[in-house]
């Protein structure tokens, strides 16, 4: 392969980081259906949210503002880690023998290793703000706890959290990182609320689920009025605080002189996706030319299907129905998914923008098996040496079918994915692949369709 004197790490200084968030709402002309009272069915009060989050927090869960300034002593911790690497991942190009381009934002040089402090130290700093004491959250496969964690110690908050209990006990070093930290980490259904014992109860062995680790995280908040609620994902605020990731990706490629014909995230509840597209997708809602041919794929398990077989509904956030009812698509709360290794994807929702931004035809969501996805973290591994969390290596599959797909049609495209975070507390995850123990966990189909069918007739649409 011709070598061409394009850099393979493209940084941003200190200075150059970016210095606002930007607020897709603003330049959406179909919104969001608002969120409702779990209740009355009405759209929420936003006191009605204020038992669980800050101020702040609500008032940009519904501005219309576009920019939307980062506070500077949120700014500052970001620059512990902030701006990260854009990465031209020539090692794979050359395994795959593509004439694309393929980029990846790798997100996973954070302390926690993922994406996820850039809304935790956002949301700690509002809520040390506002005279709060301590955070309750729930964690999947622990990412979140760890950056909620990392960013409650900055700030000299408590910090509660409720693990999935399947990840409780497959990552015993995420829950010591927790720890170590700070935090307080109880495995999720636990006998500490009304919502965990109700499912022990009733499933005395179950996985949990990150709707049930909602559940109870919400029921502490809302319960002990210095504790506060924090959700990693899903909710416009969150998605708010990741667009630094596209903010500084769109600067990066401008330096080589490159924009996208295919950007890709993977998408648990969507933040991360949202983070990284959601500045690209500006381009294209001002039709801006260069972003017309952008194609947008948001890639999630084929064990949790929530955006390729999911209903687009008012469902609850959490299994117990404690959470305001939100728009998107949705495989149903009462859904528990197989217990996969990408365990924050395992999530049976998705970001009310996420449901929007397809419904409109923007973004075109793909699903994956396992291990499809097993294989593209192993030849991301040994092309371009680093491990991959498991969830974004749903993201690389996809990256590297693209480019194959613009091998056989000739095309040098530009691919850009986002590196949500890396696989160093995936091990025994990896160690079952390599021994050839990873099964394709298939959901339940009468399950699902069980849940689907509940969902159609919730009587809320
Ligand atoms: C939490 C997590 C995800 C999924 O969450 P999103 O809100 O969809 O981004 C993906 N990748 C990693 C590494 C995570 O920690």
């Amino acid at each position: 392969m011709k070598s061409e004197r394009v850099p393979s790490r493209i940084y941003l200084s200190e200075r150059e980081i970016p210095k606002k968030w930007y607020n897709v709402l603003a330049d959406l002309k179909e919104k969001p259906l608002p969120p409702l009272d779990p209740q009355t069915h009405q759209p929420i009060a936003p006191e009605k949210l204020a038992a669980i989050f800050p101020n702040k927090v609500i008032e940009q869960e519904v501005s219309q503002e576009k920019f939307i300034k980062i506070p500077p002593e949120v700014l500052k911790i970001y620059l512990k880690w902030r701006p990260t690497p854009l990465v031209r991942a020539k090692g794979l190009e050359e395994l795959l023998e593509t004439p694309a381009h393929i980029y990846y934002k790798n997100e996973s040089v954070s302390p926690s290793g993922s994406h996820k402090p850039n809304t935790a130290v956002a949301q700690a700093y509002y809520n040390k703000m506002e005279g709060v004491k301590r955070l309750a959250t729930e964690t999947g496969a622990g990412q979140w706890g760890s950056a909620l964690a990392m960013a409650c110690n900055y700030f000299g908050l408590g910090c509660k959290v409720f693990m999935v209990k399947s990840s409780f006990e497959q990552k015993p070093y995420r829950k010591a990182m927790m720890q170590l930290w700070g935090a307080e980490v109880t495995a999720s259904p636990s006998e500490e609320t009304t919502a965990g014992k109700g499912i022990l109860a009733d499933h005395p062995d179950s996985p949990g689920s990150l709707g049930i680790a909602i559940s109870e995280a919400v029921e502490v908040a809302a319960s002990d009025p210095e504790t506060k609620y924090s959700l990693g994902s899903v909710l416009n605020h969150v998605l708010l605080h990741q667009t630094i990731i596209g903010e500084e990706a769109l600067k990066q490629l401008e330096r080589v002189d490159e924009f996208p014909d295919i950007l890709i995230g993977c998408v648990g509840g969507g933040s991360n996706f949202g983070g990284f597209a959601l500045p690209f997708i500006r381009e294209k809602l001002e039709d801006n030319p260069r972003a017309k041919k952008m194609r947008i794929v948001a890639v999630e398990p084929s064990a949790c299907p929530t955006m390729t077989k999911g209903v687009f509904t008012y469902d609850y956030g959490d299994t117990a129905g404690l959470t305001p009812l939100l728009s998107m698509h949705s495989l149903g709360h009462g859904f528990i998914p197989p217990a996969i290794h990408a365990g924050g994807l395992r999530y049976h929702g998705v970001a009310p923008l996420i449901s929007t931004l397809i419904n409109i035809g923007i973004i075109q969501p793909v699903a994956y098996s396992q291990n499809e996805v097993f294989d593209a973290a192993l030849k991301f591994a040994k092309s371009e040496g680093i491990i991959p969390a498991p969830e974004s290596s749903h993201a690389i599959r996809a990256a590297i079918d693209e480019a194959l797909r613009a091998k056989s049609e000739g095309k040098k495209e530009v691919i850009a994915f986002n590196l949500s975070g890396h696989g160093h507390f995936d091990m025994s995850a990896y160690d079952d692949y390599l021994q050839g123990r990873l099964a394709d966990s298939t959901i339940n189909e009468e399950d699902l369709q069980r849940n689907l069918e509940q969902l159609r007739h919730q009587g809320v649409s």
